[in-house]
């Protein structure tokens, strides 16, 4: 018998509601991967009844001859920035441990209500900030791949860093991540699986804790682009909760799925060449550029003059976004409670954020309330904010000449733990693909393109138009059937 934990979304809707299999043996199959891969650090908690609680409905919906609904059968992982009722949510920090919400996020609800199963929490960089997932309060994620010959442990990429270290290991066929700043695809581009990022407003943020507000988007990593399309119609959808969720029905993406690019227009943005990219960087770039024009699309050539200025613009607007959203917790609420004896009110907050929060959480609220600062106001934040502006016009002005742009997902293949952990620029560098597209609000993917000379996974980005989702994972198709990328992880945790 196939082993149950080699299928993705897709194979294993279609094998419970065919009958192939029982959804119960799904459950099993990743509940005894998951226990099987501690070494990994990818879960902060296990939730191996919640898997086999959805399976048993499927299997019993199956044998009562009912519509399957269509995660039905499906275990996946949640992220651990989205509340879930009665289930421990930390966001990886400290100032957390310990809290268990009393309610239910709206995107891991739209994914229990499609029928798909919890195999548990999936650990993160603190708060969702970071790009390696060394910042969690609970330990490093370790990627399951490896150089050749070498048993240094990788990073992850970040902050999904526990979700593409599940996918990617084949401890879930899906997993939820979050991308402020390019959290779902760079992890999805250094551990050889794929992410997309929706429209600002396509995934409702409630109950998703905060880092930066007009950035956060939820979005699925899984195996390949169908399954992303599977997962993000069940998790999108209108929240009358969000007051930024967009009041749009939710396209059947996978129905519309094509890789036929005739009569498409790819742009390739020149201002991407940046200095000092590695020359594989640039190869697979041009490979993607070939693959889309064999798939019948036209290349053009387009301009993105403000993209230097986008990473400055970022870690201004995330961190002072993250300072005023971070002020919640203060001891009173939720998690930790640090009270000295004779401690008053102001030292009981400052106490418990002391003890509570990681270096890097500390570092954007520091930024964030200087930025926001009555002296500094107008010459850092307002300043960001136009540029933010003047970005999101580079692509306005780059969409009347294409449909989607083409670029490497990250600057490159996954580093070493530990090697970028001292120099906080040198990690803020590996987000200088995806923030744009952030700032801007636009949907992007990562799709895996091929391997470096370490046999590491290198990702490829196709940014969209708002609201097109679908010309974003056409292209994502197109290029994951020319890239054949089979490359797996050898198990050695
Ligand atoms: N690496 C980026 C940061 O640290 C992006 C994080 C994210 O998208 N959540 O802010």
């Amino acid at each position: 018998m196939t082993d149950l934990t080699t299928l993705g979304i897709a194979a294993i809707r279609d094998g419970v509601r065919d009958g192939q299999f029982k959804a119960r043996e799904v459950a099993e199959a990743f509940n005894a991967k998951v226990a099987g891969a501690r070494a990994l650090n990818a879960f902060l908690v296990e939730t191996p009844e919640h898997a086999l609680a959805a399976a048993d409905a499927a299997d019993a919906a199956r044998a009562a001859g009912e519509t399957l609904k269509p995660l039905a059968g499906v275990p996946i992982g949640m992220k651990d920035l989205f509340a879930t009722k009665g289930v421990a949510t930390t966001a990886a920090s400290k100032i957390l441990e310990g809290f268990v919400p009393p309610y239910e996020s709206t995107v891991s609800q739209n994914l229990w209500n499609a029928g798909a199963g919890m195999l548990g929490k999936l650990n993160l960089d603190q708060f969702a900030m970071g790009s390696s997932n060394e910042t969690s309060a609970f330990g490093n994620v370790i990627s399951p791949w490896r150089r050749p010959n070498d048993t240094a442990p990788l990073a992850p990429g970040g902050s999904s860093g526990g979700s593409s270290t599940a996918v990617s290991a084949g401890l879930a066929p899906g997993a939820t991540g979050t991308d402020t700043g390019g959290s779902i695809r760079q992890p999805a581009a250094f551990t050889g699986i794929s992410g997309i990022k929706p429209t600002y407003g396509r995934c409702s943020r409630w109950g998703t804790i905060a880092f930066a507000s007009s950035l956060d988007q939820a979005g699925p990593m899984a195996r390949d682009v169908r399954d992303c399309a599977i997962m993000l119609e069940a998790m999108a959808g209108f929240d009358a909760k969000d007051a930024t969720s967009l009041k749009l029905d939710v396209p059947n993406w996978e129905a519309a799925l094509s890789t036929d690019l005739k009569g498409r227009r790819v742009g390739v943005p020149k201002e991407y060449r940046v200095d000092g990219m590695p020359a594989e960087i640039e190869a697979l770039w041009q490979q993607g550029i070939d693959w889309m024009r064999d798939a019948g699309a036209e290349i053009v050539e387009v301009s993105l003059p403000h993209t230097k200025y986008a990473l400055p613009a970022y870690y201004i607007i995330a961190p002072a976004e993250a300072s005023s959203n971070l002020a919640r917790y203060d001891g009173v609420r939720y998690g930790l409670r640090d009270l000295p004896e004779g401690a008053g009110l102001q030292d009981m907050y400052a106490a418990t954020r002391a003890a509570g929060f990681g270096d890097e959480v500390k570092r954007r609220i520091l930024i964030g309330t200087y930025v926001l600062s009555a002296g500094f106001y107008d010459a850092y934040y307002t300043q960001a904010q136009k540029v933010r502006t003047l970005i999101a016009r580079d692509f306005e002005r780059a969409f009347e000449q294409c449909d989607v742009l083409l670029t490497p997902t990250a600057p490159s293949a996954a580093f070493a733990l530990g090697e970028k952990q001292a120099d906080p620029l040198a990690m803020y560098l590996n987000d200088v693909f995806t923030v744009p597209a952030s700032l801007a609000g636009l949907p992007a993917m990562s799709v895996p393109g091929g391997l470096d000379k370490d046999g590491l996974p290198l990702g490829l980005q196709i940014i969209g138009k708002p609201l097109d989702e679908q010309g974003v994972l056409n292209a994502g198709l197109a290029i994951e059937q020319r890239a054949g990328f089979t490359a797996r992880p050898q198990a050695w945790w």
